[in-house]
């Protein structure tokens, strides 16, 4: 099937009207539950964490899953409109919420089976167990072939060892999905309790963005696990099965970064209205304006190919490798380049710690990196037009 088949074509122009519709709940929670919060947490370096609750009462973090388990069934499409309208509010907060209803629990999900579910899934769609993702290692990132952390069998269950490092959620997470390996090239995903012996944050992490989320260092230490831990995808190998959730993840990362690019644009805007210098608004001096020109034209391309990928990712059972890669790609990039041309807007101002701009400049590095770096993505794409 083409791109042209799957797509309608109100799909490519604009989203479906229940899903604008549900737009506006997901800016309401933004604003009214979000946006309070935002000083705090990121002045402290603090996730807010009544704000799970809050979520999972209101259906926000298992919009991906089925409604067997207290999810909604809504959609990857629904998904990136939530992502997209918390990161517009606060990028740290979305990234500790989105790991929530994707690579924190969709591997569980597609995957999981019904005890393993019943177990760790509903309650994290409520918001009542905070999960977290843990596959980065400190030798091994973008080469995740490459990691260290073993699982081994021992008696009638196994002893998972190693370490993990940039986890988002992991200081707070009451249950962490392990990436290991069992023996030279199989992989497998064991899910380890807070309280499970043997296991421990080391260390919080000092970051330059995206402050409220919390991200940590996590160690493994002989910690000994049974087969209930245990996730497998019932065919096919478990590193695959883990690659197509961080693919699909991918889309979401694009979506937050649109609302980084969004909320850079707005405030801009305003700015260049409200700013005065030779006599007139900044805004009416050309150098200016076309920044916003510009600026318009590149998140609406950004936006075209993040949608375009949601609804391929909800429509069609094959992973699109080549367009979420290129959403991703584009919507962070995009993202960086409307952030700093806004900055430029502000002036001095903008190198200011109390203007809001200069948090989204910090915040925005993220989406380059998450997910598969700007150079992983350039190299599947170049992978995928035959270099
Ligand atoms: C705030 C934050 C939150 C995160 N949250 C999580 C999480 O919840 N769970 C989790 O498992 N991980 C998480 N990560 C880790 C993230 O996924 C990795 O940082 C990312 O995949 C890059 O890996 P790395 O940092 O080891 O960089 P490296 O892989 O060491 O890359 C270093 C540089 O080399 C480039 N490079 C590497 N390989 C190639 C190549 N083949 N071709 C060209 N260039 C290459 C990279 O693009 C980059 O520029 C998080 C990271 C951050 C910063």
């Amino acid at each position: 099937m083409t791109t042209s088949d799957t797509l309608s074509t109100a799909h490519l122009f604009a989203l479906p009207p229940e899903i604008e519709e549900f737009r506006a709940s997901a800016r309401a929670f933004a604003e009214r539950d979000v946006a309070p919060l935002v000083e705090e947490a990121e002045h402290t370096g603090t996730f807010p964490l009544s704000l799970f609750r809050r979520a999972g009462d209101q259906g926000l973090l298992g919009l991906q899953f089925d409604m067997e388990w207290g999810g909604s069934e809504a959609g990857l499409l629904a998904d990136m409109v939530f992502r997209e309208e918390v990161s517009r509010v606060c990028a740290g907060i979305a990234a500790g919420l989105g790991i929530q209803g994707q690579i924190g629990t969709a591997y569980l999900a597609r995957y999981g089976s019904d005890e393993q579910k019943a177990r760790w899934l509903r309650p994290a769609i409520a918001g009542e167990l905070i999960t977290a993702w843990g596959l980065t290692e400190p030798d091994a990132g973008s080469d995740v072939r490459s990691i260290r952390t073993t699982v081994r069998p021992d008696g009638d269950g196994f002893v998972l060892n190693g370490r993990k490092t940039f986890i988002t959620n992991g200081p707070i997470a009451g249950v962490v999905g392990v990436v290991a390996k069992q023996g030279e090239d199989r992989f497998a995903v064991f899910m380890v309790e807070a309280s499970d012996p043997g296991y421990s944050v080391e260390r919080t992490l000092n970051k330059l963005g995206c402050r409220s989320s919390q991200v940590g260092e996590l160690v493994f230490d002989n910690v000994r696990l049974d087969e209930s831990r245990r996730i497998s995808p019932p065919e096919g190998s478990t590193i695959d099965a883990i690659l197509d959730v961080l693919i699909r993840g991918r889309v979401l990362i694009a979506a937050a970064a649109l609302g980084v690019a969004g909320a850079a644009f707005d405030l801009g805007l305003q700015y260049a209205k409200d700013r005065r210098a030779f006599g007139k608004p900044i805004g009416k001096f050309q150098e200016i304006s076309m920044k916003f020109a510009e600026a318009d034209a590149r998140i609406a391309a950004a936006r075209l190919l993040t949608y375009r990928a949601a609804v391929l990712c909800d429509s069609t059972d094959s992973v699109p490798i080549r367009e979420c890669a290129q959403a991703k790609l584009i919507a962070s990039e995009t993202a960086l380049w409307v952030v700093d041309q806004m900055m430029r807007v502000f002036g001095g101002m903008g190198f200011m710690a109390e203007s809001t701009i200069e948090r989204l400049y910090r915040d925005v590095r993220y989406f380059q990196i998450v997910e598969g770096t700007t150079e992983i993505q350039h190299r599947i794409l170049a992978k995928a037009v035959g270099l």
